[in-house]
């Protein structure tokens, strides 16, 4: 099997090529300022998921689905249920919430915690913030931690999932900075760690240099937006 390829879109959007030749997009939002132009009209999706309400995070999902679709949406029940209220055509399962496991495209995605805020621009209620671990076809585990602080528990995502990568918010201001994720890093024992809802706009000052001061013996992968990896 192939290596997964992920390609960073700019600030929290990435697509994931996987393995098995699926195309998953996470928190796909074409229009924000860093996304490459030769990005925004994809010709294929297989599958999006969705760490939380925010409108920078639910971006182009709604009308990707309605010009690809029906797309497999993985999110949280209330933002799922949310998103096809707002138009998306997607299938019939619920969302699922944190802890559970659903399988889409015969890829695994599970729901973990994440502490931050979750409601729609007129503030609807949409549940709460997530991250998202991510097995593909071929065992390997990507943890997107989506916004977030870090948090203690951060453990026990390491303990049950052993993500193979992290990638990790280090923007400061609305999510945790470098400092706190080289203590993310530390209890989730990863090694890899591709960084990412930095440089969007001046507000979101954390640099993946930072993050390497604060994270020895982890390889920090700085991508470019419009750059690809091989995880
Ligand atoms: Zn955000």
């Amino acid at each position: 099997m192939a290596d997964a390829s992920l390609t960073w879109l700019g600030h929290a959007s990435f697509r994931l090529d996987t393995p098995g030749g699926k195309r998953v997009y996470v928190d796909p939002w074409f229009d924000n300022p860093k996304c490459p132009d030769s990005e925004k009209d994809p010709d294929r999706c297989d599958v999006i998921a969705v760490t939380h309400g925010h409108s920078d995070h639910t971006g182009s999902t709604v009308e990707l689905t309605k010009k690809l679709g029906p797309v497999p949406i993985v999110a949280l029940v209330e933002l799922k249920g949310w998103l096809k209220g707002q138009g998306a055509q997607t299938d019939d399962m619920p969302g699922p919430n944190k802890g559970g496991t659903v399988e889409a495209e015969g890829i695994k995605f599970t729901l973990t915690n994440a502490f931050h805020s979750s409601a729609a621009d007129d503030g609807t209620y949409l549940g709460e913030a997530t991250g998202i671990v991510v097995e593909l076809e071929n065992g390997t585990k990507i943890y997107f931690a989506g916004d977030t602080c870090v948090f203690g528990d951060m453990q026990l995502i390491g303990r049950i999932y052993s993500p193979d990568v992290a990638v990790l918010p280090i923007g400061g201001h609305f999510t945790m900075d470098p400092r706190e994720a080289g203590v993310a890093l530390e209890l989730l024992g990863t090694k890899r760690c591709i960084p990412y809802h930095y440089g969007t706009f001046p507000l979101l000052a954390g640099t993946p240099a930072a993050l390497r001061e604060q994270a020895p013996g982890v390889e920090v992968i700085e991508l470019q937006p419009g750059e690809t990896t091989t995880v």
